[in-house]
Protein backbone atom coordinates (compact mmCIF):
# COMPACT_ATOMS: atom_id res chain seq x y z
CA UNK A 1 0.00 0.00 0.00
CA UNK A 2 1.56 3.53 -0.79
CA UNK A 3 2.20 6.09 2.43
CA UNK A 4 1.03 9.24 2.86
CA UNK A 5 4.00 11.12 3.82
CA UNK A 6 4.94 14.91 5.06
CA UNK A 7 7.97 15.87 4.17
CA UNK A 8 9.81 18.52 6.04
CA UNK A 9 12.49 20.64 4.66
CA UNK A 10 15.08 21.11 7.53
CA UNK A 11 16.52 24.44 8.38
CA UNK A 12 13.37 27.18 8.91
CA UNK A 13 10.88 24.21 9.53
CA UNK A 14 12.23 21.55 12.10
CA UNK A 15 15.38 23.84 13.55
CA UNK A 16 15.38 27.29 13.74
CA UNK A 17 17.53 28.72 10.55
CA UNK A 18 21.24 29.14 11.13
CA UNK A 19 23.63 29.52 8.12
CA UNK A 20 25.39 26.56 7.35
CA UNK A 21 24.34 24.80 10.66
CA UNK A 22 25.97 21.55 11.32
CA UNK A 23 26.87 21.75 14.94
CA UNK A 24 24.34 19.86 17.55
CA UNK A 25 24.96 23.13 20.25
CA UNK A 26 23.97 25.17 17.23
CA UNK A 27 20.61 23.07 16.27
CA UNK A 28 17.34 24.82 18.13
CA UNK A 29 14.05 22.98 17.61
CA UNK A 30 11.39 25.08 16.41
CA UNK A 31 8.76 25.39 18.78
CA UNK A 32 5.96 22.84 18.31
CA UNK A 33 7.65 20.83 16.31
CA UNK A 34 7.10 17.61 18.20
CA UNK A 35 3.60 18.27 18.49
CA UNK A 36 3.10 18.76 15.37
CA UNK A 37 4.88 15.29 14.11
CA UNK A 38 2.97 13.42 16.64
CA UNK A 39 -0.30 14.62 15.26
CA UNK A 40 1.08 13.78 11.72
CA UNK A 41 1.63 10.14 12.92
CA UNK A 42 -1.37 10.00 14.40
CA UNK A 43 -3.02 10.61 10.74
CA UNK A 44 -1.25 8.07 9.71
CA UNK A 45 1.77 9.83 8.00
CA UNK A 46 4.82 8.76 7.48
CA UNK A 47 7.52 11.65 7.73
CA UNK A 48 10.55 12.48 6.03
CA UNK A 49 13.01 15.39 5.71
CA UNK A 50 14.25 16.67 2.64
CA UNK A 51 17.23 19.04 2.74
CA UNK A 52 19.55 21.03 0.44
CA UNK A 53 23.11 20.80 2.36
CA UNK A 54 25.77 22.76 0.07
CA UNK A 55 27.72 23.68 3.09
CA UNK A 56 29.44 20.15 2.32
CA UNK A 57 30.15 21.57 -0.92
CA UNK A 58 31.29 24.74 0.39
CA UNK A 59 33.47 22.96 2.09
CA UNK A 60 32.21 24.32 5.46
CA UNK A 61 31.32 20.77 6.84
CA UNK A 62 31.37 17.65 5.58
CA UNK A 63 29.04 14.68 5.10
CA UNK A 64 30.40 13.14 8.32
CA UNK A 65 29.34 16.23 10.31
CA UNK A 66 26.20 16.01 8.37
CA UNK A 67 25.61 12.41 9.77
CA UNK A 68 26.52 13.01 13.21
CA UNK A 69 24.19 15.83 13.51
CA UNK A 70 20.96 14.00 11.70
CA UNK A 71 21.27 10.92 14.07
CA UNK A 72 21.54 13.52 17.08
CA UNK A 73 17.95 15.23 15.77
CA UNK A 74 16.65 11.38 14.72
CA UNK A 75 17.42 10.65 18.45
CA UNK A 76 15.53 13.80 20.00
CA UNK A 77 12.31 12.89 17.52
CA UNK A 78 12.68 8.86 18.71
CA UNK A 79 13.07 9.96 22.51
CA UNK A 80 9.77 11.61 22.19
CA UNK A 81 7.94 8.94 20.23
CA UNK A 82 7.95 9.76 16.89
CA UNK A 83 10.09 8.20 13.79
CA UNK A 84 11.39 10.12 10.98
CA UNK A 85 11.27 7.37 8.07
CA UNK A 86 13.76 8.87 6.38
CA UNK A 87 16.72 11.59 5.48
CA UNK A 88 17.44 12.86 2.22
CA UNK A 89 20.34 15.65 1.21
CA UNK A 90 21.61 17.30 -1.35
CA UNK A 91 25.07 17.99 -0.80
CA UNK A 92 26.02 19.63 -4.05
CA UNK A 93 26.25 23.79 -4.86
CA UNK A 94 23.77 26.47 -6.15
CA UNK A 95 26.18 25.77 -9.43
CA UNK A 96 25.81 22.02 -10.02
CA UNK A 97 24.08 20.02 -12.71
CA UNK A 98 22.85 17.83 -9.71
CA UNK A 99 18.92 16.20 -10.28
CA UNK A 100 18.45 16.51 -6.16
CA UNK A 101 19.50 20.02 -5.29
CA UNK A 102 15.91 21.51 -4.61
CA UNK A 103 13.74 23.43 -6.42
CA UNK A 104 14.70 20.29 -8.64
CA UNK A 105 12.25 17.21 -7.45
CA UNK A 106 15.30 14.48 -7.10
CA UNK A 107 15.21 14.00 -3.57
CA UNK A 108 11.25 13.53 -3.56
CA UNK A 109 11.88 11.05 -6.56
CA UNK A 110 14.04 8.93 -4.54
CA UNK A 111 11.92 8.84 -1.79
CA UNK A 112 8.84 8.13 -3.71
CA UNK A 113 10.84 4.61 -5.49
CA UNK A 114 12.26 3.82 -2.12
CA UNK A 115 9.02 3.96 -0.07
CA UNK A 116 6.05 3.43 -2.19
CA UNK A 117 5.15 7.33 -0.75
CA UNK A 118 1.82 7.96 -2.56
CA UNK A 119 2.14 11.29 -3.50
CA UNK A 120 -0.85 12.77 -4.10
CA UNK A 121 -2.11 12.60 -0.41
CA UNK A 122 1.50 13.83 1.06
CA UNK A 123 2.49 17.11 1.86
CA UNK A 124 5.22 19.70 1.49
CA UNK A 125 5.93 21.80 4.13
CA UNK A 126 9.04 24.19 3.55
CA UNK A 127 9.91 28.11 4.24
CA UNK A 128 11.43 28.55 0.83
CA UNK A 129 9.91 28.56 -2.48
CA UNK A 130 12.22 26.38 -3.80
CA UNK A 131 10.66 23.56 -1.47
CA UNK A 132 7.43 24.02 -3.03
CA UNK A 133 8.79 24.10 -6.61
CA UNK A 134 10.57 20.58 -5.84
CA UNK A 135 7.12 19.04 -4.56
CA UNK A 136 5.13 20.57 -7.20
CA UNK A 137 7.69 18.66 -9.76
CA UNK A 138 7.80 15.34 -8.05
CA UNK A 139 3.61 15.28 -8.14
CA UNK A 140 2.90 16.74 -4.39
CA UNK A 141 -0.17 19.47 -4.34
CA UNK A 142 -0.87 19.94 -0.94
CA UNK A 143 2.12 22.30 -0.05
CA UNK A 144 2.95 24.98 3.01
CA UNK A 145 5.02 27.67 3.59
CA UNK A 146 6.05 28.80 7.33
CA UNK A 147 7.08 32.02 8.10
CA UNK A 148 9.64 30.28 10.81
CA UNK A 149 12.44 30.03 8.81
CA UNK A 150 13.73 32.90 5.91
CA UNK A 151 11.45 35.88 4.52
CA UNK A 152 9.04 34.64 2.11
CA UNK A 153 7.37 36.35 -0.26
CA UNK A 154 3.47 35.46 -0.41
CA UNK A 155 2.25 37.26 -3.41
CA UNK A 156 4.87 35.26 -5.85
CA UNK A 157 4.64 31.89 -4.53
CA UNK A 158 2.29 28.94 -5.62
CA UNK A 159 1.86 27.56 -1.98
CA UNK A 160 -1.31 26.70 -1.04
CA UNK A 161 -1.14 27.68 2.78
CA UNK A 162 1.01 29.86 4.67
CA UNK A 163 1.32 29.28 8.19
CA UNK A 164 3.48 31.42 10.73
CA UNK A 165 5.37 28.25 11.46
CA UNK A 166 4.56 23.99 11.70
CA UNK A 167 2.81 24.57 14.97
CA UNK A 168 -0.14 25.99 12.94
CA UNK A 169 0.16 22.74 10.78
CA UNK A 170 -3.21 21.39 12.59
CA UNK A 171 -5.37 24.23 10.86
CA UNK A 172 -5.14 22.72 7.24
CA UNK A 173 -4.04 19.21 7.23
CA UNK A 174 -6.56 17.56 8.80
CA UNK A 175 -7.31 14.05 7.32
ZN1 LIG B 1 22.33 17.54 -5.36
Amino acid sequence: MAIKTIFLDRDGVVNKEINYLYKIDDFEFIEGIFDACLYFQNLGYEIIIVTNQSGIARGYYNESDYKIITNWMLAQFRDRGITILDTFHCPHGPKSTCECRKPKPGMFIEAKKKHNTDMKHSWMIGDKEVDIKAANAAGIKNTILVRSGHVIDESNSTAKFFLDSIQQSKQVITN
